[in-house]
């Protein structure tokens, strides 16, 4: 079976490694010069500053990270390290809550803190647990759980705490939100606060980690797929460069409205299907601030005040903190700006969020490197509005179950960030839900 990848991203590099491990020998087409789509790292003045990975969870011994990267010899090639102490530091209505490598001792925190809400916590604690085994088995994704954050936290009435809790729903969706899905939101919520690690080298090092293993796959770079053929026996053919190629099947981790303006016809199931992921609601999009900290930040912080936004320390270079500052932006107040004009407004808006940040915290000299706008994320996925995470990841879009990994297209299949969920846990989970698709082919 002759297989095509759009996308040489964290996602199509997985699926393709995943592959060649059934006896399949991939292509991957990625558009741009390098692969590793938005999660890469970059240097300037020879520092290593991150872009789309800080840290995840789920990377303890024995957790669903964990295993997945050690059945595909991925940790041989990666060097997890564990946060001193708190890896989040959270900052709500003046005051700080300080979230611990623990479930259990994050839970004692709490209720010694909201001893009023003691039962409730419990209560809220157990209902995580019971969601927070992270499966690709076909039975357990099948079940669609289509409860909010919401509907799960009803019990729940301390404002601050309710707060606290919804800071976990700033990994998938975006700051502070109720309707997200309460399914994803149990497996970050255990599985951050039980296995939450970094990897030296960032994102950059996960991505030559997989490139490395990809022994069997052709890798086409600068090479945008403009189009897809179908027939009635579903797709057969991409158009890549003007050369159009033979597949019995595409995998497309580039965003899913994207993929499906490269049909030229669709039948009348396939185009109502369209309209629904056309419809689709985004994340939000954001701005980053790449920059070095004259002070020792050991811990995430997180600032929610009027306006969210976040310091990501990632590495300590010559007594300074290697750090990346994010916070919510608009993508429609950059789209049709002149040079000119982008650079200015990208000045502005850089000033106005160092100078958030230094009121809020008192850091010591702040160096900016670089920063990037909405429109900078959009460069490199390709998606849709510059949204931090693709399609938003809501107790709603997910319940309705139009994004699987199969499609209505006989043999198009959808994986990326916008499938199940982002990061790298839903990389994973998205990749290896699809390998239920295709036989092992040795
Ligand atoms: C600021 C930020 C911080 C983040 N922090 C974390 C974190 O700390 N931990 C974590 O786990 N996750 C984090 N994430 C999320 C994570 O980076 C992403 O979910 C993940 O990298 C998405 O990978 P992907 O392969 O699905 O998509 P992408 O990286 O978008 O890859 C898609 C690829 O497809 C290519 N493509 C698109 N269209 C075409 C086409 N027509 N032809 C050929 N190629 C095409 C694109 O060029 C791109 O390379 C963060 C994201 C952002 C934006």
């Amino acid at each position: 079976m002759n297989i095509a990848i759009i996308g040489g991203g964290l996602s199509g590099l997985l699926c393709a490694l995943m592959l060649q491990r059934r006896g399949y020998s991939p292509t991957i087409y990625e558009r741009l010069t390098k692969l590793g789509g938005v999660l890469d790292s970059f240097k300037r003045k020879k520092i290593l500053f991150d872009i789309g990975f800080h840290y995840s969870g789920a990377l303890a011994k024995d957790q669903y990270l964990y295993n997945s990267m050690n059945e595909l010899n991925l940790l041989d090639k990666l060097k997890l390290e564990k946060y001193e102490a708190a890896f989040d530091t959270l900052h709500i209505d003046n005051e700080t809550f300080e979230v611990p490598q623990s479930s259990v001792k994050f839970k004692e925190q709490l209720q010694k803190r909201f001893s009023l809400e003691s039962a409730a916590i419990e209560t809220f604690f157990e209902k995580c647990y019971e969601s927070s085994t992270i499966s690709s088995k076909p039975e357990d994704f099948v079940k669609v759980d289509s409860r909010s954050l919401k509907d799960v936290m009803k019990d729940i009435k301390d404002e601050k705490l309710r707060k606290v809790f919804l800071h976990f729903t700033i990994f998938y969706a975006t700051a502070f939100y109720e309707d997200a899905s309460f399914d994803f939101y149990a497996k970050i919520f255990i599985n951050m606060l039980d296995g939450t690690r970094k990897i030296e080298g960032g994102g950059g090092a996960i991505i030559s980690a997989l490139k490395d293993s990809l022994t069997r796959t052709t890798i086409k770079k600068r090479s945008e797929v403009t189009k897809i053929f179908k027939d009635e026996n579903g797709i057969n053919a991409l158009l890549c460069k003007g050369e159009k190629i033979s597949y019995d099947a595409i995998i497309s981790t580039a965003h899913p409205k994207t993929t499906l303006k490269m049909f030229e016809e669709l039948d009348k199931k396939q185009t109502r299907y369209k309209s629904h992921v056309d419809d689709l609601e985004e994340s939000p999009s954001f701005f980053s601030i790449f920059c070095l900290i004259d002070a020792e930040i050991k811990s995430n912080l997180y600032f929610y005040e009027d306006e969210f936004i976040s310091v990501l320390p990632s590495r300590m270079h010559e007594g300074k903190t290697v750090a990346t500052i994010l916070a919510g932006s608009y993508y429609s107040e950059y789209e049709n700006l002149s040079k000119d004009a982008y650079k200015k407004k990208k000045e502005k808006e850089c000033q106005h969020h160092l100078n958030r940040v230094k009121e809020l915290y008192d850091f010591g000299e702040i160096e900016v490197v670089d920063s990037s706008t909405p429109l900078t994320k959009q460069h490199y996925s390709n998606g849709s509005e510059g949204s931090i995470y693709g399609v938003l990841c809501s107790a709603k879009q997910k319940s309705l179950s139009v994004l699987m990994p199969r499609t209505r297209v006989k043999n198009l299949y959808f994986a990326g960030e916008n499938i199940i969920a982002p990061g790298l846990i839903g990389a994973f989970l998205g990749a290896e839900i699809l390998m239920n698709y295709f036989e092992d082919n040795k």
